[in-house]
Order: structure tokens, then sequence, then C-alpha cells
């Protein structure tokens, strides 16, 4: 079976990296966090004492690191120089289009094979393998790329050429900030209006008002019960997550000229809700600054 580097066994590394392992795969960990290797450990990898031990000789290199500089210092610092010519390098992470479009850029004048891939789920399906990958790069390093994604995730989509992952996280990421808070204020005036709350869903999620923050992430508790609201917004994709993905969003509009009233409008109340202690909650539970 194929050997794996797998660096950033953080909060989705872990789960990601643990269902390499039980498909039989060599999973080698690394992490700049001892616990979170130790945890890889328990779920069937292997510890690497290095990112340069972890990739040496792997037939796949595999990144799941915070930002676009932990994954620039990551690649150019140890991951290209101990590269085989025959490796397929996979990021993970969620960055910006203009690092990951570099990366990619200085793997192939290397002679590398690399895709950016960023996922959507969360942990849970990180650990359940469910995750959904947006992938950037050649079609041959797709091709290669994607017996690995499989394994991890229920989708794997090719985007375009290296950097397509991460604009299509972005953009899909701004229309989900946006319809939150759309959805969430419609409630609250729902609400204000003495409309019954699971009244106003029914008709709702069954007329235009209808998207996916409304019938499966629901921001009030009661007509969806598998939605954060019901257990006071904890756990589900946190506010500062949204928050460093309408970032990066407004920085490539910025960078690609591009008019997004909306995603600053987001960006601008869910920095005003973390900045009010909400960045650990739930994206959903934006519903609360807008209800004052
Ligand atoms: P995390 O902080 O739990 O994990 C990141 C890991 O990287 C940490 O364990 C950290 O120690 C390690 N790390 C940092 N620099 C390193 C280096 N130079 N070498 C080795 N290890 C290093 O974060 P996470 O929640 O797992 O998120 C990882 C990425 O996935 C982020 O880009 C995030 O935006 C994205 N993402 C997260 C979620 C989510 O729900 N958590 C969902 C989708 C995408």
């Amino acid at each position: 079976m194929p050997i794996i580097g797998f660096i950033g066994v953080g909060n989705m590394g872990g789960g990601m990296a643990a269902n390499l392992a039980r498909a039989g795969h060599q999973v080698r960990a690394f992490d700049l966090n001892e616990d979170a290797v130790a945890r890889a450990v328990a779920q069937g990898c292997t510890a690497a004492a290095s990112a340069r031990a972890a990739a040496s000789g792997a037939d796949a290199i595999i990144t799941m690191l915070p930002a676009g500089s932990h994954v620039a210092a990551a690649y150019a610092g140890a991951l290209f120089a101990a590269a085989s010519p025959h490796a397929i390098l996979i990021d993970c992470s969620t960055i910006d289009v203009a690092t990951a479009r570099s990366v990619g850029e200085a793997a192939a004048e290397k002679g590398l094979h690399m895709v950016d891939a960023p996922v959507s789920g969360g942990t849970a399906a990180a650990d359940a393998g469910t995750l959904t990958f947006m992938v950037g790069g050649p079609a041959a390093a797709f091709d290669a790329a994607r017996p690995f994604l499989e394994t991890m995730g229920k989708a794997v989509i090719h985007a375009g050429a290296a950097g397509m992952g991460q604009a299509a996280k972005i953009c899909n990421n701004m229309i989900l900030g946006a319809t939150m808070v759309a959805t969430a204020e419609a409630f609250v005036l729902a609400e204000k209006l003495g409309l019954d709350t699971q009244t106003f869903f029914d008709i709702s999620s069954k007329a235009s008002g209808q998207s996916w923050s409304m019938t499966s992430y629901c921001p009030v508790p009661g007509p969806v019960p598998t939605s954060p609201a019901n257990r006071d917004y904890a756990g589900g994709f946190a506010t500062a997550l949204m928050l460093k993905d309408l970032k990066l969003a407004l920085a490539a509009a910025t960078t690609a000229g591009a008019s997004v009233p909306m995603g600053a409008q987001a960006e601008a109340l869910y920095q005003l809700f973390a900045n009010n202690g909400g960045g650990g909650s739930d994206f959903s539970a934006i519903v609360k600054l807008l209800r004052g």
C-alpha cells in the first residue's frame, strides 16, 4: 500500500489521517503539537520526527495546516526538497488563492505534481470520511490525488488550475456566510412580528427564501433538530473559521477587482460578533447579535 506523509494532524487532519490508516495506508504523521501526533498514532498512524522525515520517499504528501504562511513555509522549507519525483503533493488547508497559486506553480517548476484541495465539511465529516474536496491543479495531478481524496471524502471535484480549489471554497463560504445572516435576520423579524417560528420555517423552507442555511442549518432551535441552534450553538463551524474564510474572500476580491458588498457586510457582522465573544460559537449564533 502507498506511503503517506501527513503534516498537520489537528482537529481536521487527525480524522483524515486516521481514515487513510484505516484503509491500509502507511501514514507517517508529523505535527508541531506532540499531543496531536500521539492521537494520530492511537488511530493507526506512525509518528514522524519531522516534516522531512514524514515526506521522504512517500507516495503522497498531505498538508492540513492553519493558513497560507504555514503552507508556504512547509513546502519551501522541507517538503519540496524531500518529495520523491513521483509523489503527489496535496494541500488540504484553507488558504489564500495567491499563496495556493504560487506554491502550486513552484511545485510545477520543480517537476512535482501538486494540487490545492480544500474541504467542505467540519471535524465530523473529517472523522467519518465524508468530506467534499474542491481541487485545483493540472489534470494529471488531480488524477493522482483522487484515490487518496476519495478515501477521506464523499465527493472530489476538479475546479480548474492551481488555486481554483481555494477559489471555489471561499466563494462557496461567502454565499454561506451571507445567506446565514439573511436567514437569521428574517427569523428575528418574524419573531418580532408575532409569526410563529415553526410556521415561518414550514412556509419559507418551501418557498423562495429556502437555502441550506435554513433547511439544513436553521439558526433558531426547533425546526431542524440537528442544527447547532438546538445545542446552544456548540460545535459545528466556529464563527472564527467563518470569519477567516470571509477575510480570504475579501482579500481575493480586492486582488481580482470584484465587488462583493454582501460578503463585506457579512464579514463586518461576524467580526463584531467575534469581538463580542462569539468566535467559538457556531456561526449560526450570529442570530444572537441580530436579536440584540
Ligand atoms: P488545527 O489548528 O486543529 O490543526 C492545524 C494543525 O497544524 C495543528 O495541530 C498545528 O500544531 C499544526 N501545525 C501548524 N504549523 C505546523 C507546521 N509547520 N508543521 C507541522 N504542523 C503544524 O486546525 P483545523 O481545524 O484542523 O484546520 C486545519 C485547516 O482546515 C485550516 O486551514 C482550516 O481553515 C481548515 N478547515 C477547518 C474546518 C473545521 O471545521 N475545523 C473545516 C474546513 C476547513
